[in-house]
């Protein structure tokens, strides 16, 4: 059946086989010689696990160089039993279990025959137990209960006996010389008393043949056989199941690594941490008003201590500038809310429905806090946004007031002269909007507030009319830009500074908390990315070090004759499980999830459809589970895996 053919191999320059060649027929042969003398080598080689060597060895006419890693993994399934002197058995599976390993891939499962076998080997009332629990005389013939399920044509043992007692020993071999009278049985011993007459002998002295050299028999003896073997989806679900019921502790973990991954995965999508400074901003706003986002652009201003406090009204100012086309440039764009125009009115009466009414004259400039109702004045026809104080003199609500007309006339001072010089000045608006007029300031440390009752907003079509009535030749008309956010605010501050222009508005108040915001925003970024790589290698490390951790198991899997394509799937259907329990368990657990992060990240996670954005997070991070769990598998190397022979 086997011949073997001139046979060497080195190990870094040193002959662990000299030129070898022999053959070995049915029954029972013995492979004997002092530890170091090369035969564990050679059974390597028989088997096809080692493929690279000088010489030939041939199983059935079949070089076992030429064994490609499918024909390989069948025929460790079927052909080739193999006997280690420290067992190779899951530890944690029940010897049933144990012994089943093979049957999975084989279509025809049979527990019968595996009960036979049990009995034949005296440990049927062990089937339940967990290998670990047995003696070292019951492990071996729970392994070779194991091998005999694949029904081999061949069962190689390397140093059975050799971590048994003297008694054990003896049962073992006597077992060993029964399967022999079928089966093609290589055993490699140092016990030479097992050795009787009947056995063929191979007997090695530091890599040579000691027993004269035998005639090698070629045999025509050609191997027929079915090469189909496969894991089915049910049996790689029936083998994870009990590689789980074995393993509770390490599904456990695995399955909470991917909760919590996703869970901190998902903090990160959400962006949600470094959010709470916007917090900081609703404050102010609430103290000091929507204003707070205004920047006055003005023609003239008193500098900083150039003002008596006498000339209110006066634009006697010792800081002029050009703001023309300023308005043009910035009415639409993205950062403004709104332009409001800051044209002051004296004597204001106004007629709507043959009624009129006289409005207090305030003395201060225009102010709006916010609309309340409509909208601002566009620039394509007469339109005005009046104060809501105005509205309420009126008796109707504010949005009874859109959409009505008002003739409005006034008074406007002119300065063109240099002196302040009264002009008439009427038109016929139309409200579209009406605004809250109220302004808040701070003195001595409280803030007080008051309503500009006198403050009306017209379009530029209708101020221009109105300007000229008043026979105005400055086209510059003083206005207000209403940032939408402190950020946009700071950022046109910037950009009209530049250009030489100094804007008025409250810059002190919201420009600290809009650069400590954009650093918050760039850190809490850089905290997101960190959590959300750290979260994957976390993944990533527990699941290389389980899988590494593994690589015995993987590798008493491959000999059993699972290939890699087998446990691929193998870890496909575990990593599944593990990924179904992790985003139950969140769903489970999520309340107290939220409470965790809010705690941590002051983030209210399960609000909405985050909790939904984890189940795919979740199934993510275990597909870096899978791939990192591949590692371990393809990085299994069976004759490193397992501890063979005396070695
Ligand atoms: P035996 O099983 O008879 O004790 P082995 O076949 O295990 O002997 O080893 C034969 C010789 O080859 C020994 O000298 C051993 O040190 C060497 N050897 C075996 N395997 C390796 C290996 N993987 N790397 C280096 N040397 C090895
Ligand atoms: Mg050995």
């Amino acid at each position: 059946m086997f011949e073997i053919k001139n046979v060497s191999k080195q190990y870094n320059g040193e002959f662990a086989l000299n030129n070898i060649s022999f053959s070995i027929a049915k029954g029972m042969n013995f492979i004997v010689g002092a530890s170091g003398s090369g035969k564990t080598t050679l059974l390597k080689i028989i088997s096809g696990m080692e493929q690279d060597f000088d010489g030939e060895a041939y199983y059935c006419g079949k070089s076992v160089k030429q064994l490609t890693p499918s024909e390989k993994s069948y025929y460790y399934n079927n052909i080739f039993g193999f006997i280690w002197q420290d067992f190779n058995l899951l530890e944690d599976l029940s010897v049933l279990d144990n012994v089943l390993l093979p049957q999975y891939l084989k279509n025809n499962q049979s527990r019968k025959n595996a009960e036979s076998i049990l009995k034949d080997l005296k440990i049927s009332d062990l089937a339940q137990q967990k290998v670990k629990y047995l003696s070292g005389g019951q492990k071996q013939r729970v392994a070779i209960a194991r091998e005999l399920m694949k029904n081999p044509r061949v069962i190689i043992a390397d140093e059975p006996t050799s971590a048994l007692d003297e008694k054990t020993a003896k049962v073992t071999m006597d077992i060993l010389k029964a399967i022999s009278k079928k089966r093609t049985v290589i055993v490699v011993t140092h016990n030479t008393h097992f050795i009787d007459h009947t056995s063929n002998v191979i007997s090695l002295d530091k890599g040579e043949l000691v027993t004269s050299p035998q005639e090698v028999v070629t045999t025509t003896e050609s191997l027929k056989y079915d090469q189909r073997h496969s894991l089915s989806v049910k049996n790689a679900f029936a083998l994870t199941k009990s590689t789980i019921r074995s393993k509770w502790g390490r599904f456990g973990v695995s399955a909470l690594t991917l909760m919590v991954a996703g869970v901190l995965c998902l903090t990160t999508v959400s962006g949600a941490i470094g959010d709470s400074s916007q917090g900081e901003f609703d404050k102010l706003i609430d103290t000091y008003g929507e204003g707070l986002k205004d920047i006055s652009v003005v023609g003239s201003f008193m500098s900083a201590g150039g003002t008596d406090g006498k000339q209110e009204e006066k634009p006697n100012a010792n800081v002029t500038q050009n703001i023309g086309g300023l308005y043009a440039k910035y009415v639409d764009d993205k950062r403004v809310d709104f332009i409001a125009f800051s044209q002051a009115f004296n004597d204001i009466k106004v007629t709507m429905n043959g009624k009129e009414f006289s409005i207090p004259s305030t003395g201060s400039a225009p102010v709006i806090n916010k609309l309340v109702a409509g909208k601002m004045p566009t620039d394509k026809a007469n339109e005005v946004v009046v104060p809501d104080g105005f509205v309420q003199t009126l008796g109707i609500s504010n949005e009874q007031a859109i959409g009505k007309e008002i003739h409005f006339s006034s008074k406007i001072y002119n300065w063109d002269t240099g002196e302040p010089v009264l002009k008439d000045a009427s038109i016929t608006a139309t409200i579209v909007g009406v605004a809250d007029t109220t302004v808040y300031y701070e003195y001595e440390g409280k803030v007080s507030e008051y309503s500009v009752t006198d403050s009306f907003f017209f379009s530029k079509v209708a101020l221009d009319d109105l300007r000229r009535q008043a026979e105005m030749k400055n086209e510059n008309i003083n206005f207000t830009i209403r940032a939408k956010t402190p950020a946009d605010m700071i950022s046109i501050k910037d950009e009209l500074n530049e250009a030489g222009i100094v804007p008025l508005g409250r810059f002190e108040l919201v420009e600290d908390i809009v650069r400590l915001n954009a650093q918050t925003i760039e850190q809490s970024g850089s905290a997101n990315a960190i959590i959300g790589i750290l979260s994957v290698v976390i993944v990533i490390a527990i699941f290389l070090i389980t899988g590494f951790m593994r690589t015995r198991e993987f590798a008493i899997y491959k000999v059993s004759g699972f290939r890699n394509l087998h446990l691929g799937l193998l870890n496909l259907t575990e990593r599944m499980t593990e990924t179904v329990t992790a985003i139950l368990v969140m769903l489970i657990a999520s309340p107290l999830i939220n409470v965790a992060t809010k705690g941590l990240f002051s983030i209210n996670l399960f609000h909405s459809n985050l909790l939904f954005t984890g189940v795919p997070l979740i199934a993510l991070v275990a597909v870096a589970a899978y791939f990192t769990t591949t590692i371990a598998i393809l990085n299994t190397h069976t004759i490193k895996a397992l501890k063979t022979g005396d070695r």
